[in-house]
């Protein structure tokens, strides 16, 4: 429906922190274009991570679902998703709605759309790893999504060729970078500006000076179990170095936390923390030297800050960085992740090597190229 300012409805929805991260600047830019009036539906797929970006991003969702349960199987929290979101769109009446990426609400939010013949525009769209049990759902998320989408915001141009290659219409795909460089540029400004306001790192650096920081996260379904441990076994013995420290913000899915706090709780050159806020996450990631993760938003924040990145899976649906040779996939086995963190930590050529390639997910425009491109289409159905 056509708002009583008589400008196109757009909808932006989201469930989870990584989401809320690469959207905010969306929302941001689309009020800025005046042109449109903007709803924000937040389904809480996550419900605290999410807060704290909402918070630091001062947005206020016009719709909270608040569905997240505790153990939420996937199926229940998909199908919660499909009816809830499904009456927020009567309630609502968008005339578009933009997802964002691969999750249980970006798959099921689009079916919703779908099924009412409103048109959806994917954010951060054509990423793929070819297999569809890694990263287990996102991959089968993204696909379906795709498959209804009628604009796709692809971050590079490599993105953009998988969509091609599935026979998405040339005129819907826009290449247009990341817009997790925009919320990245966004905190790096608020903090330089206040530091104070990303206080859980410099207590870190004091305790650490001197050493070299390895920042850590490992969170993904496909490492549960074998590769949760074997993660832990490599940490131990890079901080058993004395030059080494490891700050590590441990997510809360007991699959982690019940591995990692018996593993390397109580060590020297070890630092658990609870999950950081944005902030501190980036304070965190510009202190550190070299980045260790499992993660896909953090495969494209760390190369902006110049830090090499160990990415601890067997596969990526990121091999931009991986080309551009800021990143390097090394799996969970303990001796591979050790010998190439060493490698980086002693050899200063192969270091500087990672640390200057070029960062291949944009320069921090990526949301006002999504609104503009958004809003047109609005206007011209
Ligand atoms: N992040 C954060 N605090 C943390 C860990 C991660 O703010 O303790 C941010 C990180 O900077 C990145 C995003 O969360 O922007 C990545 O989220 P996650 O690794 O959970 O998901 P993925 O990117 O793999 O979907």
């Amino acid at each position: 429906m056509t708002s009583q300012s008589g400008q196109p409805r757009i909808l932006v929805t989201f469930g989870t922190r990584p989401e809320a991260i690469k959207m905010f600047p969306v929302v941001a830019a689309l009020r800025e274009t005046g042109q449109c009036d903007v709803k924000v539906v937040v389904t809480a797929q996550h419900r605290e991570l999410l807060d704290s970006v909402l918070d630091l991003a001062g947005l206020r969702p016009d719709l909270d679902l608040d569905l997240m349960l505790p153990n939420q199987s996937l199926d229940g929290l998909t199908a919660r998703i499909l009816t809830r979101f499904g009456e927020a769109l009567d309630h609502l009446r968008p005339d578009r709605v933009l997802v964002h990426g691969d999750t249980l609400t970006t798959m099921a939010a689009s079916m919703a759309c779908y099924f009412r013949r409103i048109p959806v525009g994917h954010v951060e769209a054509g990423l793929r790893s070819g297999d569809i049990y890694s990263p287990w759902p996102e991959e089968v998320n993204r696909k379906v999504t795709g498959v209804i989408a009628d604009l796709h915001f692809a971050p590079t141009e490599t993105s953009a060729a998988a969509l091609r290659a599935e026979n998405v219409r040339e005129k819907s795909i826009h290449v247009t970078g990341n817009t997790v460089i925009d919320a990245l540029l966004f905190a790096r400004a608020k903090i330089a500006a206040e530091p104070s306001l990303a206080p859980a790192i410099a207590p870190l650096r004091e305790r650490f000076a001197g050493k070299r920081i390895i920042a850590v996260t490992a969170h993904r379904r496909e490492n549960f179990g074998s590769g949760m441990a074997g993660i832990a076994q490599a940490l131990q013995e890079l901080a058993s170095r004395e030059d080494v420290a490891v700050i590590y913000p441990l997510h809360p899915n007991p699959n982690v936390s019940d591995v990692m706090r018996p593993a390397l709780g109580g060590h020297d050159n070890i630092a658990l923390t609870t999950p950081l806020d944005y902030l501190d996450f980036v304070a965190m990631m510009e202190a550190a030297d070299i980045v260790l993760t499992d993660s896909g938003g953090i495969q494209e924040e760390a190369p902006s800050l110049g830090k090499p990145v160990l990415v601890m899976r067997d596969t990526t649906e990121r091999p931009e960085g991986i080309t551009a040779g800021t990143a390097r996939l090394v799996g969970t086995d303990p001796a591979v992740i050790v010998r190439e963190a060493s490698r980086l930590l002693d050899d200063r050529s192969a270091y500087l090597t990672m640390a200057r390639a070029h960062n291949p997910y944009g320069e921090g425009h990526a949301a006002s190229r999504v609104a503009a491109l958004a809003v047109e289409a609005s206007r011209s159905r």
